[in-house]
């Protein structure tokens, strides 16, 4: 705990897309104070400021420019709450090894969500699976908390309404997905002017595996997954923030267009009340103007962490079919993973 009373974390790919809205958000939460800044021998030993190179608007917070950039090695970081934002061949490694060292990881990185031990957490949907964590901290000291793919978690969170109520079996999703996805400094700008790229490798497999998991039921014998099949083809198009999914979905119980359109717009956070900093109130929003949801215009809704339904209409091969967006680098990665942590923290598991 810091002088300000707030949790002090650290953060690992500090310097990356995901790392630097880690930084912006941090820099206002209540709750956590971002005191490590680490990320690659590239950077480490540099001067925060000098390190990055800054893409997000309103420039780096206030008091975080000069601090050290440490080396992501458990040893030099104290922290017990550490924010990963590495890519996945890194964190395979260096996040079992800050799990060795006691440490609580809340990660990004695709490594170790499939995992069984390892809870893959969107807070409104399966808060509940967060109970792995202490059956981790019994075995390894520490433990790893992953959040989803961020197309993952708008298509899930998406879903989730329609879940509640009726139940889903088959899911058809098609991204549109945002250049800030594939992080700094990414694709090459001749590659994506005037362009699509129709592959973005790995995508399509964690959106056909990660849902059931997330969706699953915990067991006193682990997670059972939720019996649905998605399949989905992912394009990465010349966007800078925010995942559009087109969805097709099959219902487990037949109903009418009126009644899901009202289970999208009664959908609200079982979080209410847990007086958490990043928590939407809805966060599903339905827009009833045929023309939404568009990145430019509703990837901020909620400060990022709401997904926004629209076009809801008939489907005539599964039952209905939508539109749906999440704000990639806010929901879909850092403000999400925050999400979890002050769920964590509300029921002191930090
Ligand atoms: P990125 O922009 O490429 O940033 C990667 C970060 O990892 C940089 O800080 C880099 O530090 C650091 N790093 C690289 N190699 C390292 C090493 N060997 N040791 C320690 N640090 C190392 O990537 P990103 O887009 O932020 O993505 C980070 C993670 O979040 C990935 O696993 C990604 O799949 C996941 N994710 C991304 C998004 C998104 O929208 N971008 C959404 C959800 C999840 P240097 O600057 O020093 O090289």
């Amino acid at each position: 705990m810091g002088d300000s009373g707030k949790i002090k974390v650290a953060i690992l790919g500090a310097t990356g897309a995901v790392g630097q809205r880690f930084v912006q958000m941090l820099s206002r939460h209540p709750r956590f104070e971002p005191s490590t800044l680490a990320a690659s021998e590239r950077s480490a030993g540099k001067a925060y400021g000098e390190a990055v190179h800054w893409i997000l608007p309103g420039g780096i917070p206030e008091g975080i420019s000069d601090q050290t950039v440490l080396p992501t090695d458990p040893e030099r970081i104290q922290e017990q709450l550490v924010f990963s934002a590495l890519d996945s061949t890194t964190a395979k490694v260096t996040e079992a090894a800050f799990r060795r060292a006691g440490r609580i990881v809340v990660s990004n990185a695709s490594s170790f969500r499939m995992d069984p031990e390892v809870p893959l957490v969107i807070p409104e949907i399966n808060g509940d699976h967060l109970s792995l964590v202490q059956d981790q901290k019994n075995q390894w000291g520490g433990a790893i908390v992953t959040n989803p793919n961020c197309s993952t978690i708008g298509l899930c969170l998406a879903l989730e309404p329609l879940r509640r109520e009726f139940g889903i079996r088959r899911v058809l999703v098609t991204t549109l997905q945002a250049l800030s996805g594939a992080g700094h400094p990414g694709h090459a700008s001749l590659d994506v002017l005037d362009n699509v790229l129709p592959e973005i490798r790995g995508e399509e497999e964690k959106l056909e595996s990660e849902p059931a998991k997330i969706f699953g039921t915990r067991t006193p014998e682990g997670l059972v997954p939720y019996p649905l099949t998605t399949s989905a083809q992912c394009n990465r198009v010349p966007v800078r923030d925010g995942h559009l999914l087109s969805i097709s979905v099959e219902l487990e119980q037949k109903a009418p267009e009126e009644a899901v359109r009202e289970a999208f717009m009664t959908y609200r956070s079982p979080l209410s009340g847990l007086g958490l900093h990043l928590a939407p109130e809805s966060p599903v929003v339905l827009r009833n103007d045929f023309a939404r949801p568009q990145p430019l215009l509703d990837r901020d809704a909620s400060e990022g962490m709401a997904v926004t339904v629209g076009r809801l209409r008939e489907c005539p091969i599964l039952d209905y079919r939508f539109a749906a967006l999440v704000h990639n680098t806010i929901r879909g990665a850092a403000g999400g993973t925050l999400l979890i942590a002050e769920v964590m923290a509300a029921r002191g598991l930090v």
